[in-house]
């Protein structure tokens, strides 16, 4: 197999069943939930990025994929009381899922959803979404994100090593990115980095990356980074250790000073 073939899916690819997964607790964040809108065990993405733990993105997204908002909030209702009766006290509710959520046509609905059940439920659970930032410029997107408590976009790189590590297959554009994120009251960037295929820490990579950042007049609430802890989509694609890590944390820590850094250390 060539390196930058896809694996097949295995089990260990993350993807979900239904509407609403968990709860997990971690030590980060306590006990948390996911919320997925897209049919289940379906990755409906417009990236490939290398690193995914969702497995590699094999289709375009297809009608069926989307699921209705009538399903979604019985789903999330049945849900959401389930783990009330448990006594399970969720602190975050994260939308994520079976790939990018901002690609259902519905976003703005789902995400009111979303928020009038967790002010039922859980009025103390912070909501969370992760986008790869590239609909945020669509017509009503950027309001509904701004009405969840956290918005965190990817930005694994700039220029080549972007296509290299997150292989956008359609719908990006750096100007509409940009213009996303003007339109976001306060927004968290993150970034993955890999070594393997798609590795994007070399020096210039991430000079270019903060260079990038600062060319725009970003200003992110925080930038955080994180390396690979699960089941890759590519072969071949590795964590970096934490002395590598401390290397990119130190270089992002220097150019960009007055943005708070969080680092999600790997484990050793
Ligand atoms: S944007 Fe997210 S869901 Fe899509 S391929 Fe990348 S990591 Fe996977």
């Amino acid at each position: 197999m060539a390196l930058q073939d896809p694996l097949p899916k295995k089990p260990g690819h993350d993807l979900v069943d239904g509407c609403v997964y968990g709860p997990v607790r971690s030590r980060r964040l306590g006990w948390s939930l996911g919320i997925n809108w897209f049919a289940p065990m379906t990755k409906v993405c417009n990236f490939d990025c290398v690193y995914c733990q969702l497995g590699p993105t094999d289709r375009l997204p297809r009608r069926e994929d989307f699921v209705g908002l009538d399903v979604f909030s019985q789903e999330v209702e049945a849900a959401f009381a389930r783990v009330v009766a448990a006594g399970v006290p969720i602190d975050v509710i994260t939308i994520s899922g079976n790939g990018e959520p901002t690609l259902h046509p519905r976003t703005p609905d789902l995400i009111d959803c979303v928020l009038a059940a967790r002010d039922r439920y859980f009025p103390r659970a912070r909501t969370w979404v992760l986008t790869n930032g590239t609909r945020i410029h669509v017509d009503g997107v950027a309001e509904a994100l701004n009405r969840l408590d956290e918005r965190a976009v990817k930005l694994d790189g700039v220029g080549p090593w972007l296509i290299d590590v997150d292989k956008p297959l359609f719908g990006f554009r750096w100007e509409a990115l940009v213009e996303g994120l003007r339109k976001l009251r306060d927004y968290h960037l993150q970034v993955m980095v890999v070594r393997g295929p798609g590795e994007n820490v070399a020096p210039a990579a991430l000079v270019e990356w903060v260079g990038w950042v600062r060319r725009h007049a970003l200003r992110p609430k925080s930038v955080q980074v994180y390396t690979v802890d699960r089941f890759p989509a590519y072969e071949g694609v590795r964590p970096l250790s934490r002395s590598e890590m401390a290397q990119v944390a130190d270089c992002l820590a220097w150019h960009l000073p007055d943005v708070p850094l969080e680092v999600v250390w790997p484990e050793e």
